[in-house]
């Protein structure tokens, strides 16, 4: 029923290691495994002693390519599952009963979620729900962690956004995030289980593609310092968000599931950056220095007298969200959670990774 991709560990069926009944290792399961979350966040549960199985919706092994590259794939049990099989989400909770399960599968495009609503809706709320309902039925003791995400705040007028601020989601996407939050909350409260949320602001790495603003720009600014790009097109350059790193953020969600109960959190830097700011802080990494002109449609940056960026309103994004920027003073002052890496640390990360991947190409 579940098609490994990586050897089983020898010890039982499973690949638990046991002492009579007793599982001697944590286990943990994670879906969306072939992400940049789940890439950081398998890697500090393997390098806590945890026995990790990840799923992933393709069976592409090349997109498992993040695992490979951060050295750790091998070591990881892979299981094909899709978020919409729901008879095969019971049969697999069912079998590995982890000790804990991070719901980090979804599908993570805003944009895509206006053309595709039903299939986010499939994957990212009713996917959470069948997950909660198979440990509710089969795995009671499994804690259980949901990514939510900032985008259930949408339209709010308030600033910043804690635990407290009501949602107001303002596309698919923070719809379907806003019913697996409450669900993974309901199940908690109404059934007793050990669930919790991390209500996470945008968090980016070397990991990210080019279908998020961080990834884009990064890469594209890197293949213009090479020359192998004449210039790169975005969208709104004042649109701000609250940007952190993913490898910080991952240590909330597993220190959310140390606590003794489960419960939400706010997980974000509380500093927000417009996308010229992400665009000058990557051109700096590249030591390229830009030159803003213009405005809004007609905004351009010049390199060298030479146009490097211009904007394009095909890349505008209808019903923006409000300033996102999230006040995580629970998850510092509960969890004793902080986040290490800068913006700009992030930045010029960001930009090493794809200068080194596209020179080595
Ligand atoms: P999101 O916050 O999950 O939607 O992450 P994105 O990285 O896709 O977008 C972050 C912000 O960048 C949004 O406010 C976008 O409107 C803005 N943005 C500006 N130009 C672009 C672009 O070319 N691509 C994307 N994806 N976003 C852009």
């Amino acid at each position: 029923m579940i098609l490994k991709v990586s050897q089983e560990s020898a010890s039982d069926s499973m690949g638990r290691d046991r002492v009579g009944s007793l599982p001697m290792k944590k286990t943990a399961l994670i879906t969306g495994i072939a992400g940049q979350d789940g890439c950081y966040l398998s890697k500090l549960l393997l390098q806590s002693g945890y026995q990790v199985y990840g799923t992933t919706h393709s069976t592409d092994r090349s997109r498992l390519w993040r695992l490979e590259e951060e050295g750790h794939l091998n070591d990881i049990d892979i299981l094909h599952l899709d978020l919409r099989d729901r008879d095969k989400i019971a049969d697999s909770i069912k079998e590995l009963c982890p000790t804990e399960l991070y719901n980090l599968g979804a599908q993570s495009l805003v944009g895509k979620s206006s053309t595709h609503p039903f299939y986010t809706s499939e994957v990212n709320a009713m996917g959470a729900l069948a997950l909660l309902e198979a440990v509710r039925k089969y795995s009671p003791e499994t804690r259980y962690y949901q990514a939510s995400s900032s985008e259930i705040y949408g339209n709010t007028q308030e600033s910043p956004q804690s635990e407290k601020t009501c949602f107001q989601p303002r596309n698919p996407y923070g719809v379907s995030k806003q019913y697996a939050h409450w669900m993974t909350k309901t199940y908690r409260t109404h059934f007793g289980l050990h669930t919790s949320c991390g209500i996470l602001f945008n968090h980016e790495s070397p990991y990210r593609g080019e279908d998020f603003v961080t990834g884009k720009i990064t890469q594209g600014l890197a293949r213009v310092s090479l020359g192998m790009l004449e210039k790169i097109e975005v969208g709104n350059v004042q649109a701000r968000r609250d940007w952190g790193f993913s490898g910080d953020y991952v240590r909330a969600m597993h220190m959310m599931l140390q606590q003794p109960q489960g419960d939400e959190y706010v997980v974000s830097t509380g500093r927000l950056h417009t996308v010229q700011d992400l665009i000058n802080a990557a051109a700096q990494a590249l030591e390229m220095s830009l030159e803003w002109q213009g405005e809004e449609l007609e905004t351009v940056a010049l390199y060298k007298g030479r146009e490097v960026v211009s904007v394009n309103s095909q890349f505008f994004r209808k019903n923006e969200t409000s300033q996102l920027v999230g006040d995580s003073s629970k998850a510092r002052e509960v969890l004793g959670w902080e986040p290490q890496v800068s913006f700009e640390q992030l930045i010029t990360m960001m930009v090493q990774a794809d200068l080194r991947r596209l020179q080595s190409a």
